[in-house]
């Protein structure tokens, strides 16, 4: 197996040397790699359900994203981006969570991205749930401090426990504000909707200073120009994009396990992410894919566009 140690640059196989719907099923159709050296950014899975509260199915996540990913070709016609010829990246498979025990995960998820982060790569993640952003944040501040946040998804993840339970795929970001993570009044939640437990459920955010946009407020609109307002006031701030797919309606996303109706477009979500360009980014994610309900695969092929528009939005 190659490594990426040295030039040129890691490049997906092309389609005209092993049919697209064969070969090794990594993300993009990448190397792959046993871990982050010598890479400048990486796509890795964490395959776990263990966090969610209602239909399961994200532990299969990753491996639908990447068998989606097939069709992804180098170079964004829409953007100008070419990733891989500036960028070393390489798969560099899943984390070994142990599917028995959610704290013990937790723990597993940080040493794997403290892991990944010495090495000096920007990680991509392909989830899972929601539960592990974070334990990757916690890894993400270890290295970069309190970061930024953009955080897109149907729900605020800022519960304190859920089911008597402090981690959990609803709590993330409530962790994240204790521990410290998060740079609170650079903090953004994008998408938020539905019903909820009592009126004030999305202001526990607001009074930590994080800036909640209802999807009330995305309807009928491009969102560039938010993107525009949010890039001005998180400035230089080392950034963490969070994209949970259930942000978007389920028309396009079916295939998650907390469904809420009246979402994003998929033309917003591009926009979200493209809107990123400029921003320090340090990471991201993409999680909730649940396969079990994606008949289709679409929500799994949207996950592996927005990953790899993610990575072409990554400073260079
Ligand atoms: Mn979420
Ligand atoms: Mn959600």
């Amino acid at each position: 197996m190659p490594t990426a140690t040295d030039r040129p640059f890691n490049q997906p196989l092309g389609g005209n040397d092993m049919p697209r719907f064969a070969g090794d099923a990594t993300m993009m159709r990448l190397p792959r790699q046993d871990s982050a050296a010598g890479l400048d950014a990486c796509f890795v899975g964490v395959p776990m359900d263990i966090g969610t509260s209602n239909r399961a199915g994200t532990r299969h996540g990753p491996r639908a994203i990447r068998a989606e990913s097939c069709m992804l070709r180098p170079f964004n016609m829409a953007t100008g981006a070419a990733p891989f010829a500036e960028m070393q990246v390489a798969d560099i498979g899943d984390v070994a969570i142990n599917t028995f025990d959610l704290k013990k995960t937790a723990d597993i998820i940080t040493a794997a991205y403290d892991d990944i982060l010495s090495h000096g790569a920007v990680p991509l993640t392909l989830g899972g749930d929601h539960t592990l952003t974070y334990p990757v944040l916690r890894a993400i501040a270890g290295k970069h401090g309190p970061v930024a946040l953009i955080h897109v998804d149907a729900h605020a993840d800022t519960n304190d426990e859920m089911f008597g339970e402090k981690i959990a795929h609803g709590t993330p970001f409530r962790r994240a504000v204790e521990d410290g993570l998060l740079v609170n009044d650079k903090v953004f939640q994008i998408g938020l909707r539905g019903t909820g437990y009592a009126p004030d459920d999305f202001d526990w955010g607001r009074k930590q200073g994080f800036t909640v946009v209802p999807a009330e407020d995305c309807w009928h609109k491009s969102l560039t120009p938010l993107m525009a307002d949010i890039c001005a006031r998180i400035g230089d701030t080392p950034t963490y994009l969070t994209y949970d797919i259930d942000s978007l309606d389920p028309a396009f996303a079916p295939g998650t396990g907390t469904v809420e109706i009246g979402g994003l477009t998929t033309i917003q979500a591009l926009e979200i992410v493209r809107g990123c360009a400029g921003l320090s980014l340090v990471g991201g994610d993409l999680v909730e894919v649940s396969p079990p309900y994606d008949t289709s695969g679409n929500t799994a092929l949207i996950g592996a566009n927005l990953l790899y528009e993610m990575l072409c939005v990554l400073p260079r």
